[in-house]
């Protein structure tokens, strides 16, 4: 393991992990400090939300994971949930500055370019009855490679996508420096005005989407807007539904967005 020092923060750089959440979890518990980054060259056991497998090949992309830990009663523990809306945007800044802004947003935190997945985002958290006490930010975001699994058929990569090639120093960096004034805007002003900025890069908001329920039931809207707290309004048969982000998967029409 080695210790580096990006835009303030100090990341500890492990060249294999089974999952950098759980690393930044363990680390968490014991006190780490807020904007600590737990980097990986490799998982071998990444995941995404709901316990999803996350490919993190060595050279592919980059795979870490950011510790927050707010003053204590800074943060309600039901407002946590938000903190993946900044990490998508921030992603989504930080490579739209080196790509001609090709990324989207798809709701709620996959990054896309072209209508292919190249980053995800998920959070997982310990709070107490005064609040959040802290919460581990994981993210991968692929920026090599053409040749994903067939199980895989909607993933792409920054280079697949723009013909850019990034390092995964140089995101990480570029990520920090945004991901540092959107959170100190969220602490501030809460979702409001992440939600604003996300709005005009969303790859959702406006289309016809299929919403995959937990039992596997699926059924079709309109994406129409966001809530204040981030849920998803659809338009279905003349009803709005509000969806959550930890209940659903909402997908396009014919292919992944
Ligand atoms: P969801 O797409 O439902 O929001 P996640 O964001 O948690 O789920 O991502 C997990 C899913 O992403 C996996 O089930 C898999 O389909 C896909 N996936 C796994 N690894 C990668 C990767 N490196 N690039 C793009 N998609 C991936």
């Amino acid at each position: 393991m080695e210790t580096m020092f990006f835009a303030g923060h100090k990341v500890l750089r492990f060249p294999v992990l089974d999952s950098t959440n759980i690393q930044a979890k363990h680390l968490a518990r014991e006190g780490e400090a807020h904007g600590t980054v737990i980097l990986a060259d490799e998982q071998t056991c990444g995941r995404g939300r709901l316990n999803r497998k996350w490919l993190s090949r060595p050279g592919y992309g980059a795979w870490f994971t950011m510790i927050i830990r707010p003053e204590m009663g800074r943060v309600r523990a039901e407002q946590t949930a938000g903190l993946v809306f900044v990490a998508a945007l921030a992603m989504a800044q930080a490579l739209n500055q080196q790509t001609d802004g090709a990324v989207r947003i798809k709701w709620p935190n996959d990054l896309v370019i072209h209508g292919r997945k190249i980053c995800g985002a998920m959070c997982e958290m310990s709070a107490t009855t005064e609040g959040l006490e802290w919460a581990v930010l994981g993210i991968g975001v692929n920026l090599r490679g053409r040749d994903f699994p067939a199980d895989l058929p909607w993933a792409g990569s920054v280079e697949s996508e723009t013909a850019t090639i990034l390092s995964a120093e140089e995101t990480l960096h570029r990520f920090l420096i945004c991901f540092d004034e959107l959170y100190a805007l969220w602490l501030a002003d809460g979702l409001s005005p992440i939600l604003r900025a996300i709005s005009p890069l969303s790859a959702t908001l406006g289309r016809q989407v299929r919403v995959i329920q937990p039992d596997g039931k699926i059924f079709t809207g309109r994406a129409l807007r966001m809530q204040d707290d981030g849920a998803l309004v659809v338009e279905s048969a003349g009803i709005e539904q509000v969806l959550r982000a930890g209940d659903v998967s909402v997908r396009g029409m014919m292919d992944y967005i």
